[in-house]
């Protein structure tokens, strides 16, 4: 059996189980990262139908040629509306009840194939089936997310040296995204984020025109997406000689972070994790700046589960891909963020970021 039919087959059995909430006929995927998950299709406009027997993949007449030589399931090319070919599916083989993904399909199309149906067939959300499958990585996925890896650290080695005082937020980020390309990666994996001096204390800030000063805080979060797998970094320089208090703010970030991976291994809670890199922020006063989770699962897509926050009671298993990324962020002062993609394994934790994590000084 190959992995996509191995993956379709625990679908298959996700829905005959013995978990009562996800008893359906049929679901319907509409998560891109999904379809990809299933199908190995990677454009847009496809649809998944799994049944406890078959597998139906659903696309327009432009992806024909390409989905006639991938997809290994049962092909089906819609003139009009998917929906329309998916619920002719639905009545031909009498599935009843249909799951189907809430944070996918939106109301337009499920009104649509609702208005398709017959009386006595129902829609039936059925929340995170798949995204559950994907939170545990297959030794090739595993592969790809370190390439994913490796191309998005060679992608920050080969900008940093470039790095010069006057250069703009933006042509850093330019920079960062053509060396990715450069380097084997399709695309970024989100848009890449590069902030400077006091701009570093927004946690999420775009690339401004905002030049690099002497005595600037960089910070660079990253991640290449790599066949479809996607990597996240985020390393910190500083344009100078960083003050006692900015070097007391990075090594107190850097121990949490430590501290959080050395938590890391099968079984353990994903809030656990988050409390270990909490705590190390408590003890240096900084717990009231670390105003985000600690990590996040990443894969097909750049946030899937587990979320490694407070709250999340997922144990880990080998074969998650997370990230661990505590940050502290001063107003006025600046921010520090220090992230590593992070492989859960049999016996602990792999760290696959190769990047160093000594606060470079440029
Ligand atoms: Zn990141
Ligand atoms: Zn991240």
């Amino acid at each position: 059996m190959t992995e996509l039919e191995q993956r379709r087959r625990a679908v298959q059995t996700a829905l005959t189980g013995d978990k009562p909430t996800n008893k359906a006929d049929a679901l319907l995927v509409s998560s891109p990262a999904n379809v990809r998950y299933l199908t190995g299709y990677a454009g847009s406009n496809g649809l998944v139908l799994v049944t406890p027997s078959e597998t139906h993949f659903f696309t327009d007449p432009r992806y024909a040629l390409e989905a006639s030589q991938n997809i290994t399931c049962k092909l089906h090319i819609a003139k009009g509306p998917l929906s329309e070919a998916v619920s002719s599916v639905v009545k031909r083989k009498k599935l009843k009840k249909i799951g189907f993904e809430p944070a996918w399909l939106n109301l337009e199309q499920h009104q649509k194939l609702k208005h398709l149906l017959p009386l006595g067939y129902s829609l039936l959300p059925l929340p995170g089936v798949v995204e559950n499958l994907r939170m545990t990585k297959s030794p090739a996925e595993i592969d790809q997310i370190r390439k994913s890896v490796r191309v998005n650290s060679e992608a920050y080695a080969r900008t940093l040296g470039r790095v010069r005082l006057g250069m703009r937020e933006r042509d850093i980020a330019a920079e960062l995204d053509y060396q990715m390309r450069l380097h084997g990666a399709e695309k970024a994996a989100f848009d890449t984020i590069v902030a400077a001096g006091a701009r570093t204390a927004l946690p999420h800030a775009q690339p401004t025109s905002k030049r690099l000063e002497e005595n600037d805080l960089l910070l660079i979060d990253m991640g290449a997406c790599l066949d479809g797998y996607m990597s996240d970094m985020t390393r910190m320089a500083f344009l100078g000689t960083p003050t006692k208090r900015v070097q007391a703010l990075y090594g107190a970030v850097l121990e949490a972070q430590m501290a959080a991976i050395q938590v890391v291994r099968p079984g353990v809670t994903a809030a656990r994790v988050d409390a270990a890199a909490r705590e190390v922020l408590k003890k240096h006063g900084l717990d009231r700046q670390f105003v985000h989770s600690t990590g996040h699962g990443l894969g097909l897509e750049i946030h899937e589960g587990p979320r490694i926050g407070k709250k999340d009671q997922t144990k880990l298993r080998a074969g998650m891909a997370i990230t661990i990324e505590p940050g502290a962020y001063i107003d006025g002062l600046g921010g520090v963020r220090i992230e590593d993609t992070v492989l859960v394994t049999a016996s602990g934790r792999e760290v696959l970021t190769p990047t160093t994590k000594e606060f470079v000084h440029l």
